[in-house]
């Protein structure tokens, strides 16, 4: 199993396989404001609602990025 790092909102947790991904940057490209390859942490969930977040998860080519509803 590859290493994943998960960042959650209330809603929803994004699930990252560094090992997976291509840095193709299509990420970068569709939500800079929350995805910044620079800084640490990269992955800033907090700076786009859910539904633009999974939109921009379904368009990740190579499966690096995945997510699930956060249960209660
Ligand atoms: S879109 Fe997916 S493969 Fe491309 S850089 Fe982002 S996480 Fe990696």
């Amino acid at each position: 199993m590859g290493k994943k790092i998960e960042y959650s909102n209330d809603e929803l947790t994004i699930i990252w396989q560094p090992e997976v991904c291509q840095h193709a940057g299509i990420c970068v490209k569709m939500l800079p404001q929350v995805y910044r390859p620079k800084e640490r942490p990269w992955l800033r969930i907090e700076n786009a609602p859910t539904d633009r977040l999974i939109a921009q998860i379904n368009c990740c080519p190579s499966g690096a990025l995945s997510y699930r509803m956060n249960t209660k």
